[in-house]
């Protein structure tokens, strides 16, 4: 088993360099599916993910998605929805998925025949949700965004002023037609609560990564619940370093390491000189996401200089993989 495992991207890093790149790192990927409405795109890259991992099972692991709901002109939901998506979620877990994911377009895109956006605690979901338990399979949530998505768009600083200047139809500040953050957590907290029995990771700090005791108040609350740092590296390395740590070393099971790249063309498709191009850039990214956590003193990361966040050796391999395995047994 690889010493690393990234429990949060969309990397089909396949091929001789990309190989090598996982290898060098000693680095497992856990690859995510994401469900959209446009169901033979979201299909395709779940293919990818699936095949990698059966080529390649050392070095890829995936988890699965089920489609989105759609309701006729009348307001009633499609013919056989849950059943189907139930059949379609134990046919992936039989090739060996690891996991299911439910992705932001679930209380922030999804509208009822009401007009009331889908929620994540809609009782629609609860016999997906009652097969998951009964079959021991872990749900990973996407649910809301960063807080900054609600909040003015007027700090270059911004961990994610990048991501809202170039996706202004992610971002929230004054929409007043749609469910606020609280609305968005609260939807998502009921029903991790409501499913005691569902192992539930959080993606992004489960999208309270403005505070880290946002996100232990949670892991207080729900025993059943674990949170991945994928695309968030910024906003822990933001807040008090001690404070981060004390938060990393108490929760030490129930954080899993993740870095969130997309890059999901299969490398072995590619020209060759575009991989090697890829290859290093790529490693650089994913071995300086590894070091931060462990990383005493100051470190380049992106286009700036932060402080690591200096664990120690008694943390370090739980947070960066042993976690992983935990959260996501089969992986
Ligand atoms: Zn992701």
């Amino acid at each position: 088993m690889a010493t690393h495992i990234d429990a949060h991207l969309h990397l089909a890093c396949d091929g001789d360099i990309g190989l090598q790149l996982l290898a060098g790192l000693d680095l497992k990927l856990l690859n995510i599916s994401v469900p959209q409405p446009d169901r033979e795109k979201w299909r395709a890259r779940t293919d990818v993910f699936r095949t990698l991992a059966r080529q390649h099972p050392n070095h890829f692991a995936w988890v699965a998605g089920f489609d989105l709901p759609t309701w006729d002109a009348d307001g009633n939901l499609e013919n056989g929805y849950v059943d189907r998506c139930i059949a379609e979620v134990d046919a992936e877990l039989a090739a060996g998925a690891v996991g299911v994911k439910i992705w932001k377009n679930v209380g922030m895109e999804v509208l009822k025949p009401s007009g009331e956006y889908l929620m994540v605690d809609d009782p629609l979901y609860d016999p997906i949700y009652e097969f998951l338990a009964a079959k021991g399979t872990t749900l990973l949530l996407h649910i809301g965004e960063p807080r900054s998505c609600w909040l003015p768009l007027d700090n270059p600083e911004d961990p994610h002023y990048g991501y809202y200047s170039q996706n202004p139809q992610w971002h929230m500040y004054g929409r007043q037609d749609m469910p606020s953050h609280q609305a968005i957590i609260d939807a998502r907290d009921r029903m991790v609560a409501g499913h005691p029995q569902l192992r539930v990771v959080g993606a992004h700090l489960a999208s309270l990564e403005y505070d880290v005791d946002a996100v232990a108040q949670r892991l207080d609350e729900f025993p059943n619940f674990a949170v991945d740092t994928s695309a968030r590296l910024l906003d822990l390395a933001l807040q008090e370093p001690a404070k981060v740590r004390a938060f990393v070393e108490r929760y030490r099971d129930r954080i899993l390491f993740g870095t969130d790249l997309v890059d999901d063309t299969p490398w072995s498709t590619l020209a060759t000189d575009t991989v090697a191009t890829k290859g290093p850039a790529t490693q650089n990214r994913i071995a300086t996401e590894l070091a931060w956590y462990g990383q005493d003193g100051p470190m380049q990361f992106r286009d700036r200089t932060i402080s690591g966040l200096g664990l120690g050796s008694d943390t370090l391999p739980d947070l960066l993989g042993r976690n992983a395995e935990r959260w996501y047994p089969g992986l």
